[in-house]
Formats: C-alpha cells, structure tokens, sequence
C-alpha cells in the first residue's frame, strides 16, 4: 500500500483477513483516513467518541492492534510521550524534542546513509520509524528556523 488509505481500503483489507467491519473500527478507519499525522490513542478514542460516545477505550486498543497487524496502522514511540499511531504509507522517521516534546516526520531517506552503514558494519538492520531519534528543536535551541517567528515563546519541558 502507498499513498493514503480511505475509510474503504481500511474496510476491504480488514474483510480480506476475514474480520468484521464493526461501528468501531468503522470509527476509527474514518479518524485515521481524516487525519495525516500521529496520534495517540487517547486522541484517537477521543475523535472516535465524540461520534460514538460507546466506543471504550480498550475497544480502540484492540482494533488498532488488528489494523497493525494487517498492516494498516504502525506506531512510533515519540521520547518520553505518548506511542503514537498512523496509516501505513509514506515511509518517514520521527524526531521529538526533549525540552518541548514537539515532535516531526522527517523524511526516511535521511536515515539511508546510516542505515547502509549500520547494516554494512553491524549487521545490524534499523527501523526507521518505531524510535524517535531524540534532541532539542529549533526553538528549544534559540535558533531561528525559517519562516518561525523569531521571538516565539520557550516553551518549558512538561
Ligand atoms: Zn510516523
Ligand atoms: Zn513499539
Ligand atoms: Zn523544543
């Protein structure tokens, strides 16, 4: 699958492994084809339950655990926040800030010289996108980014 899932690719996959398409997971395919980043499964249960208050937490833990393994869904663990959750599909890599937790894809050819080189050397194969790699942002740094407002606020670490 490349590109971006529809309510109804996440639908036919889940039918193709012979599952049910329930309320819930008719919920939560339709958060996560509306949305194009990360989001914790708190945030998911909570766009899930503004629709359909009777979806339980758990209820959104199960599902996404069937939607990763029929690979519709992966997760990331952003430093010391939340694990995150998003469609499959544009492959990325994560960097979160330890001072203000901000967290961005990056794109994952950036990870290709290393991950040549880890493999070449150790053996060793990386995944790109379940880690974030850790550091302080721009902001947290005092350096302008481009296009950033020079005077924007520090924000303190949780
Ligand atoms: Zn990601
Ligand atoms: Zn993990
Ligand atoms: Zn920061």
């Amino acid at each position: 699958m490349d590109g971006t899932w529809s309510r109804d690719d996440i639908a036919a996959s889940v039918r193709r492994a012979g599952g049910r398409m329930t309320a819930a997971k008719r919920g939560i395919a339709d958060v996560l084809a509306a949305t194009g980043t990360d989001l914790s499964a708190d945030e998911i249960t909570q766009r899930v339950q503004a629709a359909r208050p009777e979806i339980s937490p758990s209820t959104v833990y199960r599902v996404l655990d069937e939607f990763e393994e029929l690979g519709i869904v992966v997760h990331a663990h952003l430093g010391h926040g939340a694990t995150v959750y998003h469609l499959t599909g544009v492959p990325h890599g994560h960097v979160v800030c330890t001072a203000c937790a901000t967290s961005s894809e990056v794109p994952a050819e950036l990870f290709d010289r290393m991950e040549g080189e880890l493999l070449e050397r150790f053996g060793f194969a990386l995944d790109r996108h379940h880690v974030a790699i850790a550091g302080l942002c721009a902001s947290c740094r005092g350096v302008r980014e481009p296009g950033a407002p020079a005077d924007r606020a520090r924000q303190r670490a949780h």
